[in-house]
């Protein structure tokens, strides 16, 4: 590995940060995963005691972990059962006491890598995001639209009937099924020189903020560090809130951001 950078800081007003980053490196092998949690309604409201901070961080664990077992057998399959033994492995730290059948139970959108010397694995859920480097120098996102597409197709006020429904968009709860929405890529590893995975507190610079496109941040990212571009995402965010109404227009004034960048060796 030549270079691993890894940010994860709460947004403005957060009681906690409730993205997580998790990296295993293993000489040419490893595997990381970035959550982000869905900001939550209180123990009353989702029927968990624990609170999406807790069910990140368990998840985040039993991910790592589950990647970790796995690596060495790349493919869609194998993704998506590392997703499920790891939604099932966090649901028994806490299917006795809190109520999993509740629809506003904690949950969690995610980017997972593993790699081995012959393949790079991506699994993308929801909106956090993976963006591959090649060595010829061009970049690929990879992402897992469907909240995307519903937000340009529906008022913000219908989404949520749309969550974790066949036809709507999906997160990482209490039900390990929801694996089989996972989207997953192989990539020859020979062709990979670097690796971004990012919760969409910092996928902003992209979508809501308009600072550039993909490539961009790319090189931000690589030329300056991951905490350049959490720099570059907060300052804009202070300029709205100073300029009078101008926050108005983005959902939460900042949100947690996490970005993991991981540059292979030639
Ligand atoms: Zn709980």
């Amino acid at each position: 590995m030549g270079r691993l950078e890894s940010i994860t800081i709460p947004g403005s007003g957060s009681a906690s940060n409730e993205d997580c980053a998790r990296v295993c490196l293993r000489g040419d092998e490893g595997e990381a995963v970035v959550l982000d949690g869905v900001t939550g309604r209180g123990p009353d409201a989702s029927g968990c005691r624990h609170g999406v901070a807790w069910f990140v961080d368990r998840v985040g664990d039993a991910l790592l972990a589950s990647l970790g077992r796995r690596c060495d057998a790349s493919g869609d399959a194998v993704m998506r059962d590392i997703v499920r033994t790891a939604l099932s492995a966090a649901r028994r730290t806490h299917e006795r006491t809190c109520d999993l059948s509740n629809a506003l139970t904690p949950q969690a959108t995610a980017a997972l890598a593993a790699w081995t010397a012959r393949t790079l694995t991506l699994g993308v859920l929801c909106d956090c995001y993976a963006v591959v480097r090649y060595v010829d120098g061009h970049i690929e996102v990879f992402e897992d639209a469907a909240l995307r597409v519903l937000e340009q197709r529906h008022p913000p006020q219908r989404m949520e009937a749309f969550r974790n429904t066949d036809d709507g968009f999906h997160t990482l709860a209490a039900d390990p099924s929801v694996a089989k929405w996972l989207r997953t890529w192989e990539i020859p590893a020979s062709g990979v020189e670097s690796l971004l995975m990012v919760s969409d507190g910092a996928a902003r610079f992209v979508f809501e903020y308009g600072l550039g496109h993909w490539h961009d941040l790319m090189r931000l990212v690589e030329e300056s560090g991951v905490a350049a571009l959490a720099r570059r995402v907060r300052e804009f965010e202070n300029e709205k809130m100073a300029g009078p109404g101008k926050n108005a227009e983005t959902r939460k004034p900042s949100d947690d951001l996490t970005a993991v960048l991981l540059q292979f060796d030639a």
